[in-house]
């Protein structure tokens, strides 16, 4: 019998969907004013969690759309000097951290024979170098309040490919997806998932200049099997999966959210 028939045997249908709800949980979720942070911001309030946002402009639409569910924490993610504030901040607004989304990420095209170490390091702070550090601060107060946590990177398809003129974003993402795996192994001890969301093709600002170019974006169309680019609302469901209890014996995984593009 599966765990649902089981349930609705006892009467207690709602059981499995109790796993997955995130009452009483507070997250942190970076890129909270647009794109995917944004609806994942919105997910996470329905599950019943409290989230701090953090952006560098301030998250006005996430605030509108949440309420009293959501605080907006203004900080760049370019250089680690604000981490310890952007916990100090969660802590004082909602007094814990259950669960941490590094979703907040900056891509740079350009041809790699021409690519600029500007456009190598700018990526690598805010989509790597953040990453790791604001996970460390985040896994530090989850043992301090023995409580174990949650930790969600936003990946990419490019931590699996190596893409087209993108040579930063494609180092920074499949350091990502090897970093979920280490951190992982190191902390798995402590209650605490570190999994990652490795989105296919989304229609957010991160690929408005790819879905400009007619013939990159109908080549790209054409090779995904759900016939689709994927929306903010896509991911939703595995965000809340990977932050729930539901995901507890869930470690180190990326979950490709991707309409079938990496089967291909
Ligand atoms: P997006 O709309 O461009 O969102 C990116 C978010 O990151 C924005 O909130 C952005 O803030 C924030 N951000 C960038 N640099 C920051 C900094 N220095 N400090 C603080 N926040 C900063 O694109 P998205 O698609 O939602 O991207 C979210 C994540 O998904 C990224 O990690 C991206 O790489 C990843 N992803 C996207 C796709 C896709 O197809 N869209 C596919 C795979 C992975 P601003 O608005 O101020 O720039």
């Amino acid at each position: 019998m599966v765990a649902a028939q089981f349930y609705a045997a006892k009467g207690e249908c709602n059981m499995i969907l109790d796993l997955f709800s995130l009452k009483g949980k507070v997250a942190i979720v970076t890129g909270s004013n647009t794109g995917l942070g944004q609806g994942i911001s919105r997910a996470f309030v329905e599950a019943g969690a409290k989230v701090a946002g953090v952006s560098r402009r301030p998250s006005t639409e996430t605030k509108e759309m949440l309420g009293d569910g959501f605080h907006n924490v203004i900080a760049d993610l370019g250089s680690c000097e604000v981490i310890p504030r952007v916990l100090d901040e969660t802590l004082e607004k909602f007094g814990r951290i259950d669960i941490l989304v590094n979703n907040a990420g900056i891509i740079k095209r350009q041809d790699s024979i021409e690519f600029s170490e500007e456009n190598w390091d700018t990526v690598m702070a805010v989509n790597l170098k953040t990453v790791f550090f604001l996970s460390q601060a985040a896994a530090k107060q989850f043992i301090k309040q023995n409580s174990g946590g949650k930790i969600i990177n936003i990946a990419s398809m490019l931590s699996y490919q190596g893409g087209i003129r993108v040579p930063s974003y494609t180092a920074s993402k499949s350091a990502v997806r090897g970093i979920t795996m280490t951190l992982s192994n190191e902390w798995a001890k402590y209650g605490i998932n570190v999994n990652a969301i490795a989105p296919g093709y989304m229609a957010t600002n991160n690929t408005s200049q790819l879905r400009q170019d007619e013939e990159r974006s109908a080549d790209i169309l054409a090779r995904i099997p759900a016939g689709r680019w994927g929306t903010p609302a896509d991911l939703e469901g595995a965000a809340v999966f990977l932050a729930s209890a539901a995901s507890d014996y869930v470690n180190g995984f990326t979950l490709a959210v991707d309409g079938g593009w990496l089967g291909r």
